[in-house]
Order: structure tokens, then sequence, then C-alpha cells
């Protein structure tokens, strides 16, 4: 069987035979970027190349880079454990050309690799194209043999790539199997786009201008590639599996999951297993990177993805602390590849471990009050924004771990009833305050609490610069 661990070196090893540079993955929290919340594509730590401000000792990299998509623009926390394909951690593997080869190297590198080296069967593969990219399709057609019906142009900005209001952006080319009629979906551009049997699995993009603030397109006069592969999606399509949580790596999370529990996944309960394994998964890594749980900013999205698991472990029946117990078995899995999460194991157990206690207090209470206020409501019904907002206030539920709670139902949360809760409560504290009687004191602390304070919820507000391939 072809593993995780197999795939990440066939890939940077075909790259770098191709005259690319291994780079090492840059960490989770972007040094060079305070407008993006996390990494999440392999392109964020060569910005600065691509535009030309800063100069590397090569023209071609290749990398496997660690992307956090929770919070911020690309958000895929809701997706997690409900698609076949959607992790919050996941890998990136990617190569790069900074003003070298373009778009037709780029295509033939990227055919070689997905028939030749992971032996892809060509007759299951299709590929969409931006609607004006007749260069791109004439490629594909000429390389790959594909007939017209197997490049589908996309008009929408899913296949523009842009890096954020001005700078480098082009035209995408994504790269999709489909595994059979056996599964529910349809290709892209259709209304069934988004079930599972048209997996996409590579996108490709063709940086070839330059924005200007005015909108304006120019050709760069060096155009550059940026790819990105999932690598747990190709796990799963070599391996035969039809979601990235039945691949290897996530199989041996889940059983160590399902003994640290005593019981094993029934149909019922897999969802549970699989938010575990890649909220594990996520919060490990972000710990590793130096990011703690907070009450706001990275932080508070990492409480959330943390708070998260734990709800989901109390459903598989634990009481106790159970989520750090498997930070061995991913540092089993992804230890070698990550020195970092083997030297930070024991601070990322204890992190884990203390968040755990300190949230267990609450949680059981208000899984409680959650269950009596909810339980008249069924499908298309909305719980009062009061209710999820005590939780949130008394018992630290982050919204989306309501949200999460009442999904399955077809319950919704009343966002707008939250949002004025919190600002009332926000003003009653003011109106409270009994400080000096110093209007510029009173100001100021009023603007530290609202910036630091408990009830601030930045992980919700803060917009990401699109940093995505
Ligand atoms: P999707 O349409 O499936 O959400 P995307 O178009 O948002 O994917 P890109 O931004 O093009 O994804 O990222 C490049 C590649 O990274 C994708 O082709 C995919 O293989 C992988 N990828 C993206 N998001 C995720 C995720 N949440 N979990 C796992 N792999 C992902
Ligand atoms: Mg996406
Ligand atoms: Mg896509
Ligand atoms: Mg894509």
């Amino acid at each position: 069987m072809t593993s995780v661990n197999d795939i990440r070196s066939t890939f940077l090893d075909f790259f770098a035979r191709n005259g690319h540079e291994k780079v090492s993955s840059s960490p989770l929290v972007p040094r060079n970027d305070p407008t993006l919340m996390f990494t999440n594509a392999g392109m964020v730590q060569f910005k600065n190349v691509f535009t030309g401000l800063e100069k590397r000792p090569y023209s071609r990299a290749t990398t496997s880079q660690k992307c956090v998509r929770a919070g911020g623009k690309h958000n895929d926390l809701d997706n997690v454990g409900f698609t076949a394909r959607h992790l919050t951690f996941f890998e990136m593997l990617g190569n790069f050309s900074f003003g070298d080869y373009f778009k037709e190297q780029a295509i033939e590198m990227a055919w070689t690799l997905v028939t030749k080296e992971f032996g892809l069967d060509k007759d299951k593969l299709l590929v969409t194209v931006y609607h004006t990219d007749d260069e791109a399709a004439d490629l594909w057609k000429k390389i790959a043999g594909f007939s017209d019906d197997k490049i589908i142009r996309i008009p929408t900005s899913d296949n523009f790539w842009t890096m954020g209001d001005t700078g480098p952006c082009g035209p995408c080319s994504e790269i999709f199997i489909d595994r059979g009629d056996h599964i529910w979906g349809g290709p892209p551009g259709t209304p069934e786009e988004d079930g599972d049997r048209f997996l996409e699995f590579w996108n490709l993009v063709f940086m070839q201008y330059e924005q200007s603030g005015d909108g304006k397109q120019e050709p760069l006069p060096r155009p550059s590639i940026d790819t990105g592969m999932g690598l747990e999606r190709m796990a799963s399509i070599l391996q035969g599996v039809e979601s990235v949580f039945e691949t290897d790596m996530f199989r041996h999370v889940i059983d160590a999951t399902a003994s640290a529990v005593g019981r094993a996944p029934t149909p019922e309960t897999v969802a549970s297993y699989r938010v575990i394994a890649d909220h594990l998964r996520s919060m490990s890594f972000l710990i590793a990177d130096g990011v703690l749980p907070a009450n706001e900013g990275r932080g508070y999205v990492l409480r959330r993805i943390m708070r998260r698991a734990m709800r989901h472990a109390t459903l598989l029946g634990t009481n106790n602390a159970t989520i750090f117990k498997l930070v061995p078995s991913l540092v089993r899995e992804m230890g070698q590849a990550y020195p970092d999460l083997v030297a930070g194991e024991a601070m990322i157990s204890e992190t884990i471990r203390l968040e755990e206690e300190r949230f267990l207090k609450t949680l059981s209470r208000g899984l409680q009050i959650l269950e009596d206020e909810s339980a008249g409501l069924g499908k298309g019904d909305t719980l009062a924004g009061e209710t999820a907002f005590k939780l949130y206030d008394t018992y630290g539920f982050p919204l989306d771990l309501t949200q999460d709670a009442l999904r399955l139902r077809g319950v919704s949360v009343d966002q707008t009833g939250f949002d004025a809760a919190m600002a009332r409560q926000k003003a009653e504290a003011r109106k409270n305050w009994s400080g000096s009687g110093d209007a510029a004191t009173s100001a100021v602390w009023f603007s530290i609490a609202d910036t630091a304070g408990p009830t601030e919820f930045l992980g919700y507000e803060t917009e990401d610069s699109d940093g995505a391939v």
C-alpha cells in the first residue's frame, strides 16, 4: 500500500529530479503576513518571492506545507466529518516556479507525475480551466489527449486566483478524479458538485497578471507557477478508500481513539471519531508552532477546535480528559516527517490536558442546558441567541460548538440574537463601571477590555487575506 509518507516523498523527489529545491514547510503562524490567520497554502511562505520583494537562490521549489483552514476566509471547520475530503489541518504538496517555467511545463510535469509516478488511470481524470484560458485548454488537449468534455470551463473566481486586491493573479486549472457512480456527486460546474464522486486533488495556478489598485490586469513579464495537491486526498485515491479518514494515518489515530474511549466506531458515531482525529492534528500542530488556547485571535480559533473535539469525545461516552491521550499515536504517525512534533510532545499533551480539565468542569452542565433549551426544536427551527450566549458566556461554549451540536437535527442558532446579547453585556459592563470617574482612564480600560477581555471573540471576525493556492 502506498502510505502517506511514500506519497510525500514521491512528490518531492519527482520535483527535485526536475530541478526544484526541496524547501521545508513554514510554520502555521505566517511570519510575513499579519493579515493571515494561519498558513493555508504552500505559496504563503513565497508571497514576497512571487512579487519580487524577496530573492531566493533558486527559481524552482517544492514543498510539503502544513496548512490550517479554520477561522478566517478559508474556513473548512464546518465541513470536517461531513465531507469525504475536508480537514482543518492538511498537508499541501506543491511545486513553484518563480519566473522560471510556465504553463506548458507545469501541466507536463503534473501529468507525468499523476499518470506515471502515481499511476492514476487517465480515463478517470478530468480538469477545469478558467473559461477564457484557451491556452490551458489547448495544452491539456495536447499533453493529456483530453477531449473537450474532459476540460470543463469555469467562469467563476474558483478558477481565477488572486493574492489580494492587488498583486500577482491568474487563472487556475484543477485536476479531478471520477471515483465512480456508486458515489453521489457531479462534476465541477454542476449543481451536484458538492458530492464526493468527483474529487479535486490538485490545483495549478498560473500567475500571469499583475493587478493594480484600479482593478486593471497587466501581463507579468515573467509569469510564475504555484500548485497545491492535498496529500491526504491523494492518499485516499491511491489507497482506494472513499474518504481521507480511511487512509493509513487516520485509521491509526481513529484506532487509538477507539481504545481510549473503549468502543469502536459505528455508522452513527463515526463522524465524532473523524472530527476528533482531524482536530487532534490541527490542535497539536498549532500548539507545536506556538499557538496557545486563548479568548481571542488565533488562540481562540485553537480553543474552538479543542473544545469541539472535547464535546465529540463526550458524545462517545467519556467523562474524563481523553484527547491528550491520543497525542502519542499522532506523534508515531507524523513525528518522522515533523520532528517539531516529537520535540513538543510533552508540551502539546500538557496543554491539551489542561484545556480539557478546565472545559470538562462546565461542559456537562452546559450540554444539559443545551439539551433542555432545544428539547422541542426540530428541522428548520432556531435556538434563541440568548441561550447560545449564555452557553458561551457562562459555560465556555464557542458559538460554533453550539451550532455543531444542533446541526444534525437541522436546528440553527439565531446569530443576530447572539450578537445582540454580546453587545448588551458589553454595554452593561460599561454602565456599571465605577472606576476613578476619570473619563480618559475608563476609555483606555474599555479599549483594553475590548481587545483582551474574556468575552471578545475575534476568531469569528478576523478576515484573512486570500492566501490559498
Ligand atoms: P475544495 O474545492 O475541495 O474545497 P479548494 O479548491 O478550496 O478545495 P485549493 O485552495 O485549490 O482547494 O487547495 C489546493 C489543494 O489542497 C486542493 O486541490 C486539495 O487537494 C487540497 N485541499 C484544500 N482544502 C483542503 C482541506 N480542507 N482538506 C484537505 N485537503 C484540502
Ligand atoms: Mg475549499
Ligand atoms: Mg475547489
Ligand atoms: Mg482548488
